[in-house]
């Protein structure tokens, strides 16, 4: 048996257990003695009842002697208690608020090791404990295992189906004592001075502590094990990278010229005073831009920051340099829109954009390909239709991808396949910690927009519950009369675009007949034909549309400095980021505006969004939030955005040790100690790469 054996032949596993464990993902030997505990207990103080004292964390090994549950007119609200008696003659009281289930699961007779509070029970005159830790004992006291779930610090472990704390802490148990040795993978030129103690040694102690270890560190997952495990899987995520990178490097791509002419047709296009955080990334980008090394760049900065005029002054140095731009947006609107700033913006250079996306009547689609075969189209605007297979550049030379939070790594590969070596510029708004974006964006350099163009208000943003939505229209006309703008955005109803557009059109024709009938209404949906969608824009773009009501495809990108309201009915249905990108949409010009959250009943976790909303209008915090909310798993997306399957070590708690991991990982790639060690690193890596990562294969 070693690390690579499946979890079938571990002794107390078998197929039925194998097949829940393989739900957590749990496949092999190496994978159980990864699956660490979330949490540990202290039950080196197990005290007989009669030794309790109010106020001290105790353990103690008790039987249910009796139970009662309070019942409420809200079942879930019921008052479950039991007694607990030991050999001392005394008994325990157990108080769970909340849990009816718990009459199912603490019968009468089980034996149960109970942690928690010791608390006086004026009431009752007893010794009580609230909502305390418990785990069902073995029905009769077995003494071959009872040094393993008492007496010590307790590892604790999230079950796996009928895989339960208790079957974890026995089955791994043995199989530390039974499995070899595995070899130390970690260089002892990383490992040495660092000071890390040796991984079997880290396995050991993750799961069983030795004795004396500070609970507070196994709790925060800092005991010296614990750091050793989380760095070592850190540190050969980012070998991978850095190798990754390196490999980039050494491919040779287009050295774009940087001439006078070249700035000359940037300052001409310029509308205004770029800011000097613009300039800063322009910077960055014109340096990657001018090297042969193909460009691979992450622009990241919050909504509203002018990412796009960066990217516009990129395309010029592309295009004057007689190659081709493509610019890939998430929406059909965001790509019609994109075509329209920049035809606006390349007008005077005599640029010929065009505008591809999918719903286009088929005619047009092929005439538009043809130019940009042809090459008589220097810049492309477009959604997904530009991955086509019959879409061929003449000359592709630098591809831009916009929100690229709502693009995979395959999309990005797909659209630098249209070009030989093209340089590559992805921007998004999700603002996350720089390690943490060089982690998750792995092969990219990062430049950062952290200044917002001059002049701006920070948008007063409202929590309006719906029976004041008069109030809200109310305000709406207000702002209308005073020459502004609004829109009206509802969510997405059960995923279902064609119901969102029902909503939206029964919303519309209400507002336009009912409640604004001497405005200027329009109506915006994913259904809407190109044409339409851009006849829209215009529309709004010039004013002619005074409130655009539209399901959340608006979402993403769209531009009207002059629109100072944004009104989203069911704010409750939205995420954090969702919420902040349509705020985004207004504040974009000198006037104040208004977000204005709209909600109709509220969760917990509704509640904190829209909390969260109304205090801040910082992009960097939001995400924080987002990303406790959500977990980082949810909060980038699917594995094929890239983030990497951690399974001891977590991008959001373990963020310090990341940092080392990183420093360390590229000294060690880029000065490896010795052909030998680089040798094995390479070796280690490329075996545990793919299925440790989910990441393609490297070096
Ligand atoms: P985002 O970063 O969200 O994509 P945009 O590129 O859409 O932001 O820019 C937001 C608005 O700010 C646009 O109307 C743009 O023209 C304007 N803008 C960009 N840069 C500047 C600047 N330096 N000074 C004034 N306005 C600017
Ligand atoms: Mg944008």
């Amino acid at each position: 048996m070693d690390l690579s054996t499946p979890v079938t032949y571990v002794k107390g596993v078998g197929p039925a257990r194998a097949a829940m464990l393989e739900q957590k993902g749990i496949l092999t030997v190496e994978d159980l003695l990864y699956y660490a505990p979330f949490r540990y207990e202290d039950r080196r103080n197990v005290k007989l009842i009669a030794e309790l004292a109010p106020g001290e964390m105790a353990t103690v090994m008790a039987e249910v002697r009796s139970t009662h549950l309070t019942e409420t007119r809200r079942r879930s609200l019921g008052l479950f208690e039991a007694v607990f008696g030991d050999a001392s003659g005394r008994t325990l009281l157990g108080k769970w608020f909340h849990s009816p289930y718990l009459k199912d699961v603490l019968a009468r007779g089980l034996r149960v090791a109970l942690y928690g509070k010791v608390e006086y029970d004026t009431f009752n005159g007893a010794l009580s404990m609230m909502h305390p830790e418990f785990e069902i004992l073995a029905e009769e006291a077995d003494d071959s295992e009872a040094g393993l779930h008492t007496g010590r610090i307790v590892p604790i472990y999230e079950a796996a189906g009928k895989v339960t704390t208790r079957v974890f802490r026995a089955v791994i148990h043995r199989l530390l004592d039974t499995l070899p040795a595995p070899p130390d993978p970690l260089p002892a030129s990383v490992s040495g001075p660092l000071r890390l103690m040796g991984n079997w040694t880290a396995i050991r102690g993750v799961h069983f502590p030795p004795e004396g270890e500070d609970l507070r560190a196994l709790n925060a997952f800092r005991s010296p094990a614990h750091f050793r495990m989380i760095f070592e899987e850190f540190f050969w995520l980012e070998c991978g990278l850095a190798l990754k990178r390196a490999k980039a490097r050494l491919q040779t791509g287009i050295a774009f010229e940087l001439n006078d002419r070249v700035r000359e047709k940037i300052l001409a296009m310029l509308p205004f005073k770029p800011t000097g955080a613009q300039k800063r990334a322009l910077k960055e980008i014109a340096g990657d831009m001018a090297s042969p090394r193909p460009m691979n760049r992450l622009l990241q900065g919050d909504v509203g920051s002018g990412k796009t005029l960066v990217a516009a002054e990129a395309a010029i140095i592309a295009i004057e340099n007689g190659c081709q731009t493509a610019v890939l947006a998430p929406t059909e609107i965001l790509a019609a829109q994109h075509y329209v700033y920049f035809k606006n913006l390349f007008s005077k250079l005599g640029y010929v954009p065009v505008l591809l996306t999918g719903s286009a009547p088929a005619g047009e689609k092929t005439q538009i390909k043809k130019l940009i075969a042809a090459g008589l189209a220097h810049i492309v605007l477009g959604t997904h239709a530009l991955l086509e297979a019959d879409v061929e550049f003449h000359r592709l030379g630098l591809a831009i991808i916009d929100e690229q939070h709502r693009f995979g790594v395959v999309q990005r590969l797909k659209l630098m396949q249209k070009g030989v070596h093209p340089d590559v510029l992805v921007m998004t708004a999700t603002p996350i910690p720089r390690t943490l974006a060089l982690t998750i964006y792995g092969d990219l350099d990062v430049s950062i927009i952290d200044e917002m163009p001059p002049g701006r208000k920070p948008v007063v943003t409202r929590h309006v519950t719906e029976d004041r939505l008069e109030q809200v229209y109310t305000f709406l006309k207000k702002q209308l009369d005073a020459g502004r703008q609004a829109y009206i955005v509802y969510p997405l109803i059960e995923e279902s675009e064609t119901k969102a557009m029902k909503a939206a059109e029964k919303a519309y024709q209400h507002l336009s007949r009912a409640v604004f009938p001497g405005y200027r209404v329009g109506l915006l949906h994913g259904r809407l034909t190109p044409g339409e969608k851009e006849g829209v824009m215009r529309r709004l773009q010039s004013g002619e549309i005074q409130i655009l009501v539209s399901t959340t495809v608006i979402e993403v990108g769209v531009d009207v400095s002059n629109a100072t309201v944004m009104v989203v009915e069911h704010a409750e249905t939205f995420g954090l980021a969702q919420l902040h990108q349509l705020r985004g949409r207004v504040g974009r010009g000198a006037e104040q505006s208004y977000c204005l959250l709209v909600t109709a009943g509220l969760t917990d976790a509704g509640r904190e969004r829209i909390r969260t909303m109304v205090e801040s209008n910082d992009g960097f915090y939001i995400a924080e939030v987002d990303l406790k909310l959500r977990g980082p798993g949810e909060f980038f997306g699917t594995r094929q955005s890239g983030i990497p399957a951690l399974r001891m070590a977590s991008i959001l708690r373990d963020q310090e040790i990341l940092e080392l991991a990183r420093r360390e990982a590229v000294r060690f790639v880029d000065q490896p100690p010795s052909e030998d060690e680089l040798r094995r690193a390479l070796a280690f890596i490329r075996q545990h790469w793919q299925r440790r990562y989910g990441l393609a294969q490297v070096g």
